[in-house]
C-alpha cells in the first residue's frame, strides 16, 4: 500500500521544474529548495504510512506553497529586534544599552574597512588596541591607564588573577554578591586563583576587620559595589578613601568593582546617585572595573582603569589575550566615550541617558495617545488604561530606586481563577507579533511600560495582527 501512496506524490524533478517552484529556486537557491522539497515529501510519506494522512492527492501548487513557507521561516534571522516594554531599561536579556548613531557609524566603518586596530599610524610600528581609547579614558576618569576586555565579569577575573593569584584577597562579607548569570564573587575569586579572606559581617564591616586580616599572605583588598541589593538599617562600611589609605599603608592594592559605574554624576539629570569612576580613583582605589553597556551606554565591554604599573601587569597576563575585545567593540566604545566630552548634550545624544531622563508626563501622554489604537484591537475581556508606573534602570544599577514612568495597563475582567491563563495568552500573542512586544505581568495585569518606545509607528503598524487566544 505504501508504495502506491508514494507514487501519487509528484516527483522531485517534476516539482523543481514546475512553474510554482521556479520563483522559490530563484529566491532561495536550488539547493535549499531541493532539500526543502525532499524533507516535505518524506514527511508526507511518513504521515501516510502512519495512517495520519489519508488525502494524498496533493497538487504541486500546494507543495510549493508549503515549501515556500518553510524556506521563509528558515531564512528568518534568529537574532531579532523586539520592543522592550518591560520597564527595565538596561535589560541584560534584551541586550542592555542601545548605541548612539555615532557608535553605529563607527561600527559600520570598522566592519567594512581595514583599520589601525594594532598599528601606530604615527610611527608605522605595531600598536596596542587599548591605546585607541586611552586618551579619552584618562581625560574622563583621571586614570593613568586603561585596558579593555569583553565584559566586566572578565575585567574582575583578569584583574584578580593578575594582581592576587596564589595570595589572599580580603573582602567584606557584605560584598560577597551574586550577579545574574552565575557570576558570584567567591567563585570568580577561586577561578582567578585568589584565596578568599572574608572579613566583617553581612551588615557591618569595620577598618579594624580589614586590618586584622592583613598578613604576609595578603595580595589585595577588594571592594565590590553591591549593585543589585541594598542593606539598610544597622550597617557600617569603611569609606573607600579610608580603605585605600589602610591598603596602601600595608603595601596592598585596592581593587574596586563598580559594576555599572558612571563617568558623570547622574544627579545632574535628576537620576539616583551612582558612584563615579573618577571619584573611586580620587578616593584612592588603585584599579576600578566597570561595564561598557550598563550606565555608560556603550557596547558590551569591561573597562579596567587605574595605576599604570598595575595596568601594565594586567596587560601582560596571557588571559588578557583570551579576553580582549574586537574591533567593532572598540570602535563603538571610542565613539560613546567621545560623547561624554560634551556633557551638556549627552542626554540628547546617548540613547540610554535620553531614555532614562524621559519625563513621566511625556511617557504618560504617549500612553494616552496610543490607548485608542490598542482598544480597537484588544476587545473582551480586557480593560485597558494609560497609567503611571514604576520602572527600573536594570543591570543591577540602583536596584531599589524606581523610575517614575507610564504604561498601558491591560487587566483581564475575568474570574480570579482564569486571570493567570488570560495574561499568559496575551503575553504570548504580543511575543508572536512580527516585532515581538515584551511587557511584564504584575498585580494581575500586563504592563507595557512605554519609556523605551521610540518607534511608535512600527508598533502601531503591527497592532492589527495581534491575535489573543481566549
Ligand atoms: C554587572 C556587574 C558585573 C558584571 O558585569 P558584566 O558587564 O555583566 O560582565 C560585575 N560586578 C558588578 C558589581 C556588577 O554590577
Amino acid at each position: 500500500m505504501s508504495s502506491s501512496v508514494a507514487l501519487r506524490l509528484p516527483s522531485i524533478d517534476g516539482l523543481l521544474r514546475h512553474p510554482a517552484c521556479l520563483p522559490l529556486a530563484e529566491r532561495y537557491g536550488r539547493e535549499a529548495l531541493l532539500s526543502g522539497l525532499r524533507q516535505l515529501l518524506d514527511e508526507l510519506r511518513l504521515s501516510v504510512l502512519q495512517g495520519q494522512l489519508s488525502a494524498i492527492e496533493i497538487s504541486p501548487e500546494v507543495l510549493a506553497g508549503r515549501v515556500g513557507e518553510r524556506l521563509t521561516q528558515q531564512q528568518r534571522s534568529n537574532v531579532r529586534r523586539v520592543f522592550n516594554l518591560t520597564g527595565t531599561l538596561l535589560h541584560t536579556n534584551l541586550g542592555r544599552a542601545l548605541l548612539p548613531e555615532e557608535a553605529i557609524e563607527a561600527v559600520q566603518m570598522a566592519a567594512r574597512y581595514p583599520l589601525n586596530l594594532e598599528f601606530d599610524l604615527a610611527s608605522g610600528k605595531r600598536g596596542d588596541r587599548d591605546d585607541l581609547i586611552e586618551g579619552l579614558i584618562r581625560e574622563l576618569t583621571g586614570a593613568e591607564a586603561v585596558t579593555v576586555v569583553n565584559n566586566n565579569a572578565a575585567a574582575v577575573l583578569l584583574t584578580l588573577n593578575s594582581l592576587g593569584a596564589r595570595k589572599e584577597g580580603i573582602i567584606s562579607r557584605g560584598e560577597l554578591i551574586e550577579i545574574g548569570g552565575a557570576f558570584r564573587i567567591p567563585d570568580i575569586m577561586a577561578r582567578a586563583g585568589v584565596r578568599l579572606h572574608e572579613v566583617g559581617t553581612t551588615n557591618r564591616t569595620h577598618a579594624r576587620d580589614y586590618e586584622a586580616a592583613i598578613s604576609p599572605r595578603s595580595g589585595l583588598i577588594m571592594r565590590v559595589h553591591a549593585s543589585n541589593y541594598s542593606i539598610e538599617g544597622f550597617t557600617a562600611r569603611v569609606p573607600t578613601a579610608e580603605l585605600a589609605e589602610l591598603a596602601h599603608r600595608h603595601g596592598l592594592p585596592l581593587l574596586e568593582d563598580l559594576g555599572s559605574g558612571s563617568l558623570l554624576d547622574l544627579t545632574r539629570w535628576g537620576l539616583p546617585a551612582e558612584p563615579t569612576v573618577r571619584q573611586a580613583l580620587l578616593d584612592g582605589a588603585d584599579i576600578v572595573t566597570f561595564s561598557g553597556d550598563k550606565l555608560l551606554g556603550g557596547p558590551q565591554a569591561g573597562l579596567i582603569v587605574g595605576r599604570r604599573d598595575l595596568i601594565a601587569k594586567i596587560k601582560k597576563n596571557p588571559l588578557k589575550r583570551a579576553l580582549r575585545v574586537d574591533k567593532l567593540t572598540l570602535a563603538a566604545l571610542e565613539a560613546v566615550l567621545g560623547l561624554y566630552r560634551d556633557p551638556d548634550r549627552l542626554a540628547e545624544r546617548l540613547p540610554s541617558l535620553r531614555l532614562l531622563t524621559r519625563p513621566q508626563a511625556e511617557i504618560l501622554a504617549q500612553a494616552e495617545r496610543l490607548l485608542p489604537a490598542l482598544l480597537q484591537v484588544i476587545g473582551e475581556p480586557w480593560n485597558v488604561s494609560a497609567v503611571k508606573a514604576l520602572g527600573m534602570i536594570g543591570s543591577g544599577s540602583q536596584p531599589v530606586a524606581r523610575l517614575p514612568s507610564a504604561a498601558l495597563c491591560l487587566r483581564p475582567q475575568v474570574s480570579k481563577r482564569m486571570r493567570g491563563r488570560c495574561l499568559l495568552n496575551l503575553e504570548a500573542a504580543l511575543r508572536a507579533l512580527p516585532i515581538p512586544v515584551l511587557g511584564r505581568i504584575d498585580d494581575d495585569a500586563l504592563w507595557l511600560d512605554l519609556r523605551q518606545l521610540d518607534d511608535e509607528s512600527a508598533w502601531l503598524a503591527q497592532l492589527p495582527q495581534l491575535q489573543v487566544e481566549s
